[in-house]
């Protein structure tokens, strides 16, 4: 039963071949047995999750029917969810019980899907290998000396390990492309503005963004469909109508124009990583897409400014945390600057201090124009470079990654080698474009990514072509040995 995709789950249960409860039972046994190796869950909420099963099995007796009514997924663990303990992988909130639910988590509640629990994360989603959890780093399924990436890790491993079929994560920089890539799944970036981030604990506002984690296009479509929609909690939401996703997944990729940027192939690439990209370019060419190099000239600043605007918009999101308003706070403060000083060194770790610093420094008075303004420019070019090319082409298309998951601590004494490790995914974010990275092959038995951009509000569009993609290859299908 734990093989099966969100879309047999639905015929599934349709069908009465099982039930909510049954499957539910089942997987909380599996994440019992097999997650002690891979640690990709902080909480496990087994008592909610089977009341939430029950409650979905009567609604589909009563002859409700949905893609979701009775389908297991769990959240990443910045999704607040009314009384359970909501983390972010953080010492700051260990201790945190969230007093409401974030949208996204009463939307797909009230579609019937059943939450298992919360997944693993990097502390305050800043990472690219979930090893910056208080919980402990995450394994990759697929080689567990190896990172899962991040920062919605806990997500891919436990989807990419069969231990569940689907899984939010939120993309900042990468979060859900980049371990989609590394663990051999599905997952989607939306439009920001798609998805509504209220309860969804911030990291840097402007870029963050939920979207979902599974194992096929087809998956996606589904828990996107959930998630999906205008929020007047959110001010940033946008009040544009949702397609059904599922039903235009079987469009003609006949004349697609494909982009592919020729900076996406640049020096740092895995070369092995190059050609399973240029064998997907072949695969599409084969169901009827045209493809056409194309340029993004300002793509080598958008580490430089990601690295700017997003720790210095994560140094104001955070500063409530401070043992007062939010947060661990320290025992015995001598005063209130005591308290603040050691409830925030207490609470963060290493490298969200760094990135508190950094932005910090970045927003001061003597730095701002030096720095944020910058980025804030660099961002504007970026996304006009990305307006120009989408005159001419339907779909931007190059690697997720640079690199396959590496092995754990490897980058650890060096924070700016993981950062180079975000060049292709940041852009999207940078632009608000929506993403999607699937599945492409293996290097060494570690999968490969490819990842592929559409204009905003587009989201139909990357799924149709992944959809295509995965009925002409079986990537996507592979699962990791002992899993
Ligand atoms: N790796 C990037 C960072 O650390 C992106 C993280 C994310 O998307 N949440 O900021």
């Amino acid at each position: 039963m734990h093989q099966l995709t969100l879309a047999e789950i639905a015929r599934g249960l349709a069908d009465k071949k099982f039930s909510s409860e049954e499957l539910t039972k089942t997987l909380l046994a599996r994440i019992a047995q097999l997650d002690p190796q891979l640690n990709s869950f902080i909480t496990l909420t087994e008592d909610l999750a089977l009341e939430q099963a029950k409650a979905a099995d009567a609604r589909r007796a009563n002859g409700e029917t949905g893609a979701l009514l009775g389908a297991p997924i769990a959240h990443k663990d910045l999704f607040c969810t009314q009384g359970v303990r909501t983390s972010c992988g953080s010492k700051m909130l260990d201790n945190f019980k969230a007093p409401y639910d974030a949208t996204v988590v009463a939307k797909l509640a009230a579609a019937g899907a059943v939450s298992l629990g919360k997944t693993n994360m990097d502390e305050f989603a800043m990472g690219s290998a979930n090893e910056s959890s208080y919980y402990g780093a995450v394994k990759n399924p697929w080689n567990l000396e190896h990172v899962p990436g991040g920062s919605s890790g806990g997500s891919a491993a436990a989807v990419a390990a069969r231990l569940l079929p689907a899984a939010t994560g939120t993309d900042t920089g990468g979060s859900i492309r980049q371990p989609a890539a590394l663990t051999n799944l599905t997952g989607l970036k939306p439009t920001y503005g798609r998805v509504s981030r209220w309860g969804m604990i911030a990291y840097a506002s402007s870029l963050d963004q939920g979207g979902p984690l599974a194992r096929t296009a087809e998956d996606c479509a589904i828990l996107l469909q959930g998630m999906a929609g205008f929020d007047p909690q959110d001010s940033t939401s946008i009040d544009e109508p949702v397609p059904d996703f599922s039903a235009n997944l079987n469009g003609s990729l006949k004349g697609l124009r494909i982009g592919v940027p020729s900076e996406f192939f640049s020096e740092g690439l895995d070369p092995r990583i190059a050609e399973l990209v240029h064998n997907s370019i072949k695969e599409l060419e084969k169901l009827g897409a045209v493809i056409k190099t194309i340029s993004l000239p300002n793509m080598q600043h958008a580490i430089p400014a990601y690295y700017v605007i997003a720790p210095a918009e994560a140094s104001s999101n955070l500063s409530r945390f401070d043992g007062v308003r939010f947060g661990h706070r320290c025992e015995d403060p001598k005063d209130l600057t005591d308290l603040y000083k050691r409830s925030r060194a207490e609470g963060f770790g290493p490298e969200v201090q760094r990135r508190i610093l950094v932005g910090a420094y970045a927003l001061s008075a003597g730095y701002y124009d030096a720095y944020y303004l910058q980025a804030q420019k660099i961002r504007r070019l970026i996304k006009n470079d990305f307006m120009a090319a989408f005159n001419e082409v339907d779909i931007i298309l190059g690697p997720t990654t640079p690199n396959p998951a590496w092995k754990i601590g490897a980058k650890n004494s060096d924070p700016v080698s993981a950062y180079l490790e975000d060049v292709y995914t940041i852009t999207a974010n940078l632009a608000g474009l929506p993403g999607l990275s699937m599945p492409a092959g293996f290097v060494d038995g570690l999968p490969v990514g490819v990842q592929l951009l559409a204009p905003y509000f587009q989201e139909g569009r990357l799924l149709n072509v992944a959809h295509q993609y995965q009925l002409n290859t079986d990537w996507h299908t592979r699962s990791p040995a002992g899993f």
